[in-house]
Protein backbone atom coordinates (compact mmCIF):
# COMPACT_ATOMS: atom_id res chain seq x y z
CA UNK A 1 0.00 0.00 0.00
CA UNK A 2 1.37 3.53 -0.98
CA UNK A 3 0.22 6.46 1.12
CA UNK A 4 2.57 8.91 -0.80
CA UNK A 5 2.97 10.34 -4.39
CA UNK A 6 5.20 7.73 -5.11
CA UNK A 7 9.32 8.76 -5.65
CA UNK A 8 8.64 9.39 -9.36
CA UNK A 9 6.81 12.74 -8.38
CA UNK A 10 9.82 14.16 -6.64
CA UNK A 11 10.98 15.67 -9.64
CA UNK A 12 7.92 17.16 -10.66
CA UNK A 13 7.91 18.95 -7.21
CA UNK A 14 11.06 20.14 -7.40
CA UNK A 15 9.83 21.97 -11.15
CA UNK A 16 7.05 23.34 -9.23
CA UNK A 17 8.79 24.98 -6.34
CA UNK A 18 11.42 26.04 -8.75
CA UNK A 19 8.03 27.27 -10.49
CA UNK A 20 6.95 29.32 -7.40
CA UNK A 21 10.50 30.67 -6.05
CA UNK A 22 10.58 32.23 -9.80
CA UNK A 23 7.09 33.56 -9.88
CA UNK A 24 4.89 33.91 -6.68
CA UNK A 25 7.11 36.42 -5.34
CA UNK A 26 6.04 37.88 -1.74
CA UNK A 27 4.75 41.18 -3.33
CA UNK A 28 2.84 39.36 -5.57
CA UNK A 29 1.01 37.46 -2.41
CA UNK A 30 1.09 40.30 -0.62
CA UNK A 31 -1.09 42.29 -2.67
CA UNK A 32 -3.40 39.26 -3.70
CA UNK A 33 -4.34 39.28 0.41
CA UNK A 34 -4.58 43.20 -0.23
CA UNK A 35 -6.69 43.03 -3.11
CA UNK A 36 -8.79 40.10 -2.22
CA UNK A 37 -8.91 38.82 -5.77
CA UNK A 38 -7.57 35.43 -5.91
CA UNK A 39 -6.59 35.80 -9.40
CA UNK A 40 -3.21 36.36 -11.11
CA UNK A 41 -2.88 37.26 -15.13
CA UNK A 42 0.18 37.42 -14.99
CA UNK A 43 0.74 34.44 -12.40
CA UNK A 44 -1.70 32.72 -14.22
CA UNK A 45 -0.44 33.01 -17.78
CA UNK A 46 3.10 31.92 -16.49
CA UNK A 47 0.99 28.45 -15.37
CA UNK A 48 -0.46 28.43 -18.45
CA UNK A 49 3.27 28.59 -20.37
CA UNK A 50 4.25 25.92 -18.36
CA UNK A 51 1.48 23.39 -19.00
CA UNK A 52 -0.64 23.49 -15.75
CA UNK A 53 -3.76 24.98 -16.48
CA UNK A 54 -5.19 21.54 -17.65
CA UNK A 55 -1.85 18.81 -17.05
CA UNK A 56 -4.45 16.38 -16.41
CA UNK A 57 -5.93 16.63 -20.54
CA UNK A 58 -5.12 14.70 -23.17
CA UNK A 59 -2.07 16.32 -25.00
CA UNK A 60 -4.33 16.50 -28.38
CA UNK A 61 -7.07 18.85 -26.38
CA UNK A 62 -4.04 21.48 -24.95
CA UNK A 63 -3.07 19.13 -21.67
CA UNK A 64 -0.13 17.40 -20.77
CA UNK A 65 -1.60 13.36 -20.40
CA UNK A 66 -0.38 13.72 -17.01
CA UNK A 67 -2.13 11.49 -14.82
CA UNK A 68 -4.43 12.02 -12.14
CA UNK A 69 -1.69 12.03 -9.36
CA UNK A 70 0.80 13.88 -11.02
CA UNK A 71 -1.97 16.57 -11.35
CA UNK A 72 -2.60 16.51 -7.85
CA UNK A 73 1.09 16.91 -6.52
CA UNK A 74 0.99 20.25 -8.81
CA UNK A 75 -2.12 21.47 -7.32
CA UNK A 76 -1.05 20.06 -3.67
CA UNK A 77 2.47 21.96 -4.41
CA UNK A 78 0.69 25.26 -5.54
CA UNK A 79 -2.28 25.59 -2.69
CA UNK A 80 0.66 24.80 -0.14
CA UNK A 81 2.49 28.18 -1.57
CA UNK A 82 -1.06 30.00 -1.34
CA UNK A 83 -1.13 30.72 -5.21
CA UNK A 84 -4.00 32.36 -6.45
CA UNK A 85 -5.75 30.07 -8.37
CA UNK A 86 -9.46 30.57 -8.11
CA UNK A 87 -9.70 31.87 -11.64
CA UNK A 88 -7.80 28.91 -12.85
CA UNK A 89 -10.29 26.71 -10.71
CA UNK A 90 -13.51 28.13 -11.65
CA UNK A 91 -12.14 28.28 -15.56
CA UNK A 92 -11.00 24.91 -15.40
CA UNK A 93 -14.58 23.32 -13.85
CA UNK A 94 -16.49 25.28 -16.80
CA UNK A 95 -14.25 24.03 -19.37
CA UNK A 96 -14.07 20.28 -17.78
CA UNK A 97 -18.25 20.06 -18.14
CA UNK A 98 -17.98 21.85 -21.80
CA UNK A 99 -15.04 18.88 -22.33
CA UNK A 100 -17.76 16.36 -22.44
CA UNK A 101 -21.29 18.42 -22.91
CA UNK A 102 -19.99 21.33 -25.30
CA UNK A 103 -20.83 21.59 -28.57
CA UNK A 104 -17.64 21.58 -31.08
CA UNK A 105 -18.08 25.23 -30.88
CA UNK A 106 -18.42 26.38 -28.09
CA UNK A 107 -14.82 24.02 -27.80
CA UNK A 108 -13.25 26.62 -30.16
CA UNK A 109 -14.42 29.66 -29.03
CA UNK A 110 -14.58 29.45 -25.26
CA UNK A 111 -12.30 26.06 -24.07
CA UNK A 112 -9.52 26.80 -26.31
CA UNK A 113 -8.70 30.74 -25.44
CA UNK A 114 -9.94 29.18 -21.50
CA UNK A 115 -6.54 26.80 -22.06
CA UNK A 116 -4.57 29.41 -23.43
CA UNK A 117 -4.75 32.07 -20.05
CA UNK A 118 -6.57 34.32 -22.24
CA UNK A 119 -10.11 34.24 -20.57
CA UNK A 120 -11.67 33.50 -17.25
CA UNK A 121 -15.13 31.59 -16.62
CA UNK A 122 -16.65 32.70 -12.95
CA UNK A 123 -19.93 30.63 -11.77
CA UNK A 124 -22.84 31.65 -11.77
CA UNK A 125 -24.87 29.02 -9.83
CA UNK A 126 -25.62 30.83 -5.72
CA UNK A 127 -29.10 33.69 -5.45
CA UNK A 128 -29.51 35.53 -3.08
CA UNK A 129 -32.73 32.49 -2.14
CA UNK A 130 -30.41 29.82 -3.17
CA UNK A 131 -27.12 28.59 -2.15
CA UNK A 132 -27.27 24.81 -0.85
CA UNK A 133 -30.98 24.49 -2.34
CA UNK A 134 -29.39 25.78 -6.02
CA UNK A 135 -32.11 24.23 -8.29
CA UNK A 136 -34.42 26.97 -6.68
CA UNK A 137 -32.66 29.54 -9.15
CA UNK A 138 -34.79 31.87 -9.71
CA UNK A 139 -33.38 33.88 -12.37
CA UNK A 140 -34.78 33.73 -15.37
CA UNK A 141 -34.06 33.48 -19.51
CA UNK A 142 -36.21 33.81 -21.75
CA UNK A 143 -35.66 32.95 -25.45
CA UNK A 144 -36.45 35.65 -28.00
CA UNK A 145 -35.20 34.46 -31.35
CA UNK A 146 -31.63 33.23 -31.73
CA UNK A 147 -30.61 34.51 -28.21
CA UNK A 148 -31.79 34.41 -24.28
CA UNK A 149 -32.91 37.19 -22.50
CA UNK A 150 -31.58 37.23 -19.16
CA UNK A 151 -32.98 38.92 -15.50
CA UNK A 152 -32.08 38.23 -12.34
CA UNK A 153 -29.16 38.12 -10.00
CA UNK A 154 -26.35 35.76 -8.53
CA UNK A 155 -24.64 36.16 -5.69
CA UNK A 156 -20.78 35.07 -4.89
CA UNK A 157 -20.00 35.15 -8.35
CA UNK A 158 -16.35 34.81 -7.17
CA UNK A 159 -14.06 36.64 -10.38
CA UNK A 160 -17.03 38.34 -12.40
CA UNK A 161 -14.39 40.98 -12.44
CA UNK A 162 -11.77 39.84 -13.85
CA UNK A 163 -13.95 36.86 -16.44
CA UNK A 164 -15.17 36.85 -19.86
CA UNK A 165 -18.18 34.84 -18.97
CA UNK A 166 -20.75 33.71 -16.08
CA UNK A 167 -21.45 29.91 -16.08
CA UNK A 168 -25.44 30.63 -15.39
CA UNK A 169 -27.81 28.23 -14.09
CA UNK A 170 -31.39 30.09 -14.90
CA UNK A 171 -35.06 28.70 -15.09
CA UNK A 172 -36.30 28.69 -18.28
CA UNK A 173 -39.58 26.96 -17.48
CA UNK A 174 -41.24 27.83 -14.26
CA UNK A 175 -44.20 25.83 -15.00
CA UNK A 176 -42.11 22.89 -14.57
CA UNK A 177 -41.07 21.21 -11.30
CA UNK A 178 -38.25 22.89 -9.91
CA UNK A 179 -35.42 20.59 -11.31
CA UNK A 180 -36.82 19.98 -14.66
CA UNK A 181 -37.59 24.07 -15.65
CA UNK A 182 -33.67 25.00 -15.26
CA UNK A 183 -30.78 25.67 -18.01
CA UNK A 184 -27.20 26.47 -17.74
CA UNK A 185 -25.85 29.38 -20.66
CA UNK A 186 -22.49 31.01 -20.71
CA UNK A 187 -23.35 34.42 -20.36
CA UNK A 188 -20.98 37.20 -21.72
CA UNK A 189 -20.47 39.01 -18.91
CA UNK A 190 -18.89 42.60 -20.67
CA UNK A 191 -22.10 43.58 -21.93
CA UNK A 192 -24.61 46.56 -21.10
CA UNK A 193 -27.04 44.24 -19.52
CA UNK A 194 -24.79 43.00 -16.71
CA UNK A 195 -23.61 45.19 -13.33
CA UNK A 196 -20.82 43.70 -11.32
CA UNK A 197 -20.85 44.99 -7.84
CA UNK A 198 -18.04 44.17 -5.49
CA UNK A 199 -18.60 42.36 -1.89
CA UNK A 200 -15.64 41.44 0.82
CA UNK A 201 -16.05 38.32 2.46
CA UNK A 202 -14.76 37.75 6.27
CA UNK A 203 -10.83 37.48 5.18
CA UNK A 204 -10.77 40.21 2.67
CA UNK A 205 -11.78 38.08 -0.25
CA UNK A 206 -13.75 40.33 -2.88
CA UNK A 207 -16.31 38.16 -4.67
CA UNK A 208 -19.56 39.73 -6.58
CA UNK A 209 -23.30 40.17 -6.52
CA UNK A 210 -24.39 40.52 -10.81
CA UNK A 211 -27.48 41.84 -12.03
CA UNK A 212 -29.00 40.80 -15.13
CA UNK A 213 -31.42 43.04 -16.49
CA UNK A 214 -32.60 42.06 -20.30
CA UNK A 215 -28.57 40.68 -21.08
CA UNK A 216 -28.65 38.56 -24.13
CA UNK A 217 -26.59 35.30 -24.40
CA UNK A 218 -26.98 33.74 -27.76
CA UNK A 219 -28.62 30.08 -28.12
CA UNK A 220 -25.34 28.89 -29.20
CA UNK A 221 -24.12 29.49 -25.87
CA UNK A 222 -26.09 27.21 -24.25
CA UNK A 223 -24.57 23.86 -22.78
CA UNK A 224 -27.09 21.26 -22.40
CA UNK A 225 -30.63 21.06 -23.32
CA UNK A 226 -33.15 23.53 -22.74
CA UNK A 227 -34.15 22.02 -19.22
CA UNK A 228 -31.55 19.99 -18.81
CA UNK A 229 -29.63 22.34 -16.58
CA UNK A 230 -29.83 20.12 -13.53
CA UNK A 231 -27.70 17.31 -15.73
CA UNK A 232 -25.36 20.00 -16.28
CA UNK A 233 -24.92 21.18 -13.04
CA UNK A 234 -24.32 17.50 -11.57
CA UNK A 235 -21.17 17.62 -13.50
CA UNK A 236 -20.09 20.61 -12.61
CA UNK A 237 -20.77 20.24 -8.92
CA UNK A 238 -18.30 16.49 -9.21
CA UNK A 239 -15.63 18.88 -10.24
CA UNK A 240 -16.25 21.72 -7.69
CA UNK A 241 -15.64 18.69 -4.79
CA UNK A 242 -12.23 17.36 -6.26
CA UNK A 243 -9.44 19.11 -5.57
CA UNK A 244 -6.12 19.50 -3.51
CA UNK A 245 -6.80 19.82 0.66
CA UNK A 246 -4.88 21.01 3.51
CA UNK A 247 -2.45 22.99 1.88
CA UNK A 248 -3.89 26.17 3.20
CA UNK A 249 -3.74 23.94 7.22
CA UNK A 250 -0.27 23.50 6.35
CA UNK A 251 0.58 26.64 5.55
CA UNK A 252 -0.34 27.87 8.66
CA UNK A 253 0.98 25.04 10.93
CA UNK A 254 4.65 25.92 9.18
CA UNK A 255 3.89 29.76 10.61
CA UNK A 256 3.38 28.42 13.94
CA UNK A 257 6.43 26.35 13.68
CA UNK A 258 8.55 29.39 12.79
CA UNK A 259 6.96 30.84 15.65
CA UNK A 260 7.88 28.33 18.41
CA UNK A 261 11.31 28.12 17.10
CA UNK A 262 12.07 31.73 17.47
CA UNK A 263 10.26 31.89 21.03
CA UNK A 264 7.41 34.45 21.29
CA UNK A 265 6.93 38.00 21.97
CA UNK A 266 7.30 37.54 25.70
CA UNK A 267 10.18 35.83 26.13
CA UNK A 268 8.40 32.65 27.16
CA UNK A 269 9.70 29.31 25.18
CA UNK A 270 7.25 28.00 23.37
CA UNK A 271 9.16 24.73 22.76
CA UNK A 272 8.20 23.09 26.02
CA UNK A 273 5.01 24.13 26.28
CA UNK A 274 2.45 21.02 27.08
CA UNK A 275 -0.34 22.92 25.19
CA UNK A 276 2.15 24.19 22.69
CA UNK A 277 2.53 19.98 21.78
CA UNK A 278 -1.00 19.38 22.37
CA UNK A 279 -2.40 21.50 19.21
CA UNK A 280 0.57 21.08 17.11
CA UNK A 281 0.48 17.19 17.41
CA UNK A 282 -3.21 17.76 16.80
CA UNK A 283 -2.78 19.92 13.61
CA UNK A 284 -0.19 17.73 11.89
CA UNK A 285 -2.41 14.55 12.81
CA UNK A 286 -5.17 16.36 10.59
CA UNK A 287 -3.00 17.73 7.96
CA UNK A 288 -2.03 14.38 7.24
CA UNK A 289 -5.86 12.95 6.48
CA UNK A 290 -7.00 16.15 4.84
CA UNK A 291 -3.68 15.10 1.92
CA UNK A 292 -4.66 11.29 2.15
CA UNK A 293 -8.81 12.21 1.95
CA UNK A 294 -7.29 14.02 -1.44
CA UNK A 295 -4.92 11.64 -2.34
CA UNK A 296 -7.69 9.03 -2.51
CA UNK A 297 -10.35 10.55 -4.66
CA UNK A 298 -7.17 11.43 -6.99
CA UNK A 299 -6.35 7.69 -6.77
CA UNK A 300 -10.42 6.84 -7.40
CA UNK A 301 -9.92 9.58 -10.50
CA UNK A 302 -6.63 7.43 -11.60
CA UNK A 303 -8.58 3.99 -11.96
CA UNK A 304 -11.85 5.44 -13.54
CA UNK A 305 -13.67 6.36 -10.42
CA UNK A 306 -16.36 9.05 -10.21
CA UNK A 307 -15.06 10.35 -6.24
CA UNK A 308 -18.46 12.22 -4.88
CA UNK A 309 -18.42 11.33 -1.88
CA UNK A 310 -14.57 10.70 -1.11
CA UNK A 311 -14.81 14.31 -2.17
CA UNK A 312 -17.14 15.68 -0.14
CA UNK A 313 -15.20 14.22 3.02
CA UNK A 314 -12.24 15.89 1.77
CA UNK A 315 -13.79 19.10 1.27
CA UNK A 316 -15.62 18.90 4.56
CA UNK A 317 -12.79 17.06 6.77
CA UNK A 318 -10.12 19.96 5.36
CA UNK A 319 -12.40 22.84 5.67
CA UNK A 320 -13.59 22.16 9.31
CA UNK A 321 -9.72 21.23 10.33
CA UNK A 322 -8.73 24.72 9.43
CA UNK A 323 -11.42 26.18 11.17
CA UNK A 324 -10.38 24.28 14.33
CA UNK A 325 -6.82 24.60 14.17
CA UNK A 326 -6.56 28.71 13.42
CA UNK A 327 -8.87 29.01 16.78
CA UNK A 328 -6.81 27.01 18.64
CA UNK A 329 -3.64 28.86 17.71
CA UNK A 330 -5.43 31.99 18.62
CA UNK A 331 -5.90 30.89 22.07
CA UNK A 332 -2.62 29.89 21.93
CA UNK A 333 -1.29 32.72 21.26
CA UNK A 334 -3.47 34.83 23.41
CA UNK A 335 -4.07 38.42 22.29
CA UNK A 336 -1.08 38.30 20.41
CA UNK A 337 -3.01 35.78 18.15
CA UNK A 338 -5.56 38.67 17.09
CA UNK A 339 -2.55 41.07 15.45
CA UNK A 340 -2.75 41.28 12.12
CA UNK A 341 -0.28 40.45 9.54
CA UNK A 342 0.25 44.20 8.61
CA UNK A 343 1.38 44.68 12.28
CA UNK A 344 5.61 44.02 12.06
CA UNK A 345 6.44 41.26 15.03
CA UNK A 346 2.66 40.05 15.05
CA UNK A 347 3.24 35.82 15.85
CA UNK A 348 3.43 33.69 13.22
CA UNK A 349 3.72 37.08 10.69
CA UNK A 350 -0.05 37.69 11.41
CA UNK A 351 -1.22 34.28 9.66
CA UNK A 352 -2.92 32.82 12.83
CA UNK A 353 -5.45 35.93 12.60
CA UNK A 354 -5.99 35.72 8.74
CA UNK A 355 -6.39 31.83 8.49
CA UNK A 356 -9.01 32.53 11.41
CA UNK A 357 -11.04 34.94 8.84
CA UNK A 358 -10.12 32.52 6.03
CA UNK A 359 -11.04 29.68 7.40
CA UNK A 360 -14.76 30.70 8.06
CA UNK A 361 -15.51 30.87 4.01
CA UNK A 362 -14.08 27.61 3.11
CA UNK A 363 -16.94 25.93 5.43
CA UNK A 364 -19.41 27.64 2.68
CA UNK A 365 -18.11 27.40 -0.59
CA UNK A 366 -18.03 24.57 -2.74
CA UNK A 367 -21.42 23.49 -0.66
CA UNK A 368 -21.43 23.73 3.36
CA UNK A 369 -20.65 21.05 5.66
CA UNK A 370 -23.86 20.46 6.27
CA UNK A 371 -24.28 19.73 2.88
CA UNK A 372 -21.21 17.55 2.74
CA UNK A 373 -22.61 15.14 5.48
CA UNK A 374 -25.56 14.83 4.08
CA UNK A 375 -24.13 13.64 0.90
CA UNK A 376 -21.74 11.58 2.70
CA UNK A 377 -24.72 10.01 4.63
CA UNK A 378 -27.19 9.59 1.39
CA UNK A 379 -24.48 8.44 -0.87
CA UNK A 380 -21.78 7.19 1.22
CA UNK A 381 -23.86 5.16 3.58
CA UNK A 382 -27.13 4.58 2.01
CA UNK A 383 -29.35 6.75 4.10
CA UNK A 384 -32.96 7.89 3.20
CA UNK A 385 -33.93 11.13 2.76
CA UNK A 386 -34.34 13.16 5.74
C1 LIG B 1 -16.28 33.29 -0.38
C2 LIG B 1 -17.39 32.68 -1.16
C3 LIG B 1 -17.25 32.49 -2.50
C4 LIG B 1 -18.29 31.92 -3.25
N1 LIG B 1 -18.16 31.81 -4.62
C5 LIG B 1 -19.22 31.38 -5.35
C6 LIG B 1 -19.16 31.40 -6.78
O1 LIG B 1 -18.15 31.74 -7.38
N2 LIG B 1 -20.28 31.06 -7.47
C7 LIG B 1 -21.45 30.67 -6.85
O2 LIG B 1 -22.42 30.36 -7.55
N3 LIG B 1 -21.52 30.63 -5.49
C8 LIG B 1 -20.45 30.99 -4.75
N4 LIG B 1 -20.54 31.00 -3.37
C9 LIG B 1 -21.82 30.66 -2.76
C10 LIG B 1 -21.80 29.35 -1.99
O3 LIG B 1 -21.80 28.26 -2.86
C11 LIG B 1 -23.04 29.41 -1.10
O4 LIG B 1 -22.83 30.43 -0.15
C12 LIG B 1 -23.28 28.08 -0.40
O5 LIG B 1 -23.69 27.11 -1.30
C13 LIG B 1 -24.36 28.23 0.71
O6 LIG B 1 -25.50 28.85 0.23
P1 LIG B 1 -26.15 30.10 1.01
O7 LIG B 1 -25.06 31.08 1.29
O8 LIG B 1 -27.32 30.56 0.22
O9 LIG B 1 -26.62 29.51 2.38
P2 LIG B 1 -27.97 28.59 2.68
O10 LIG B 1 -28.08 27.62 1.58
O11 LIG B 1 -29.08 29.61 2.83
O12 LIG B 1 -27.58 27.95 4.00
C14 LIG B 1 -27.66 28.59 5.27
C15 LIG B 1 -27.31 27.55 6.34
O13 LIG B 1 -28.30 26.51 6.32
C16 LIG B 1 -27.68 25.25 6.10
N5 LIG B 1 -28.51 24.41 5.23
C17 LIG B 1 -29.10 24.78 4.07
N6 LIG B 1 -29.75 23.73 3.53
C18 LIG B 1 -29.57 22.68 4.36
C19 LIG B 1 -29.98 21.31 4.33
N7 LIG B 1 -30.72 20.82 3.33
N8 LIG B 1 -29.60 20.52 5.35
C20 LIG B 1 -28.85 20.99 6.39
N9 LIG B 1 -28.43 22.28 6.45
C21 LIG B 1 -28.78 23.11 5.45
C22 LIG B 1 -26.36 25.56 5.42
O14 LIG B 1 -25.41 24.51 5.63
C23 LIG B 1 -25.96 26.86 6.10
O15 LIG B 1 -25.36 26.61 7.33
C24 LIG B 1 -19.50 31.52 -2.61
C25 LIG B 1 -19.63 31.69 -1.21
C26 LIG B 1 -18.60 32.26 -0.49
C27 LIG B 1 -18.78 32.45 0.98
Amino acid sequence: MEFGLGGGHDALVDDVRRFLGEHLTPELLARVRRGGTYHDWDFHRALVAKGWMAPGWPVELGGQGRPPLEVLAIAEELQRAGAPMLGLGTTMLVASVLRHLGTAAQKEAVVRPALAGEILIALGFSEPESGSDVAAAQTRAVRDGDEWVVNGQKMFTTNAHEADYAFLLARTDPTLPKHRGLTTFLVPLRQEGVEIRPITTLSGERTNITFYADARVPDALRIGEVNGGWEVMTVGLTYERTSAAGGDSIRLLEAMEDWAVGGTPHGRSADHDERVHEAFGRAATENEVSVLLSRRSAWLDSIGELPGVEGSMAKLFSSEAITRQSAQFIDLLGPEGIRTEEDRGAPARGEVEWAYRFAQGTTIYGGTSEIQRTIIAQRGLGLPRG
